[in-house]
């Protein structure tokens, strides 16, 4: 009997701050490699919308474990990315990135349950992937190398000056609060904003879109 080839699966991990171009980088390294992109900002981004509706605060008590217990999760595919759905809503993006999203949505992501909640989820979409054949995924946050991926094959960190972040936020025309995400972010006490000790350290603010792209691309083929 031959034995068949190793099935290997790389997961790339993107972490960074705020605007340090993250999603356009993971979506475009995703799709030249055929890899499932997966935005856990948005997963913390929807979650926040949800108990902000729901008018619940940022607070580690019974109220918030009821309504993360209450959520019904389903994963969708668009294209080769992660839709994150609760209760059967797809939130608008403009709604996701909303000044109230912005403000809240550290709060809520510096919180136990919520993180818990989330690790267990994003870990869980390794085999939402490989069921629908991909052989990889890129995954963008803030602590996918550190935590929730720290064996990926691949770990990248973003970063670029503030005048770049600022000016980038600009440019999308949304409303954010960045330094004070960034500041919660990187001081949480659970699963801190951090650059893996074995990352790939790209900065990003004379960088084009491309030339980040293809520095990750030739790492990857190595
Ligand atoms: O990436 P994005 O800016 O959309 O993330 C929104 C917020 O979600 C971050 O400011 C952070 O508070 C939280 N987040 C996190 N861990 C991740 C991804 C996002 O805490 N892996």
């Amino acid at each position: 009997m031959t034995a068949s080839p190793k099935q290997t699966f790389n997961i790339i991990s993107l972490d960074g701050a705020a605007a340090t171009g993250k999603s356009s980088t993971a979506h475009a390294v995703a799709k030249s490699l055929n890899y499932l992109h997966v935005d856990t900002g948005a997963h913390y981004r929807i979650i926040c919308y949800h108990l902000n509706q729901k008018s619940i605060q940022a607070l580690e008590n019974l109220e918030l474990l009821t309504a993360l217990d209450s959520f019904k999760i389903k994963t969708l595919l668009s294209e080769n990315s992660v839709l994150f759905e609760i209760n059967e809503t797809q939130v608008e993006p403009d709604d996701l990135r909303s000044y109230t999203v912005n403000t809240l949505v550290s709060q809520f992501a510096s919180l136990k349950p919520v993180r818990d909640f989330l690790l267990r989820y994003q870990r869980s979409l390794v085999d939402f992937a490989k069921m629908h054949n991909f052989k990889g995924m890129v995954v963008e946050g803030r602590d996918i190398g550190s935590i929730v991926f720290p064996n990926a094959t691949l770990k990248v960190f973003l970063e670029a000056d503030a005048k770049t972040r600022i000016a980038r936020r600009e440019k999308e025309g949304h409303m954010d609060v960045i330094n004070k995400r960034d500041t919660i972010d990187a001081t949480r006490k659970l699963s801190p904003l951090t650059c893996p000790k074995d990352a790939l350290n790209i900065n990003t603010s004379l960088r084009s879109l491309d030339e980040v792209v293809s520095i990750i691309l030739k790492e990857i083929a190595q």
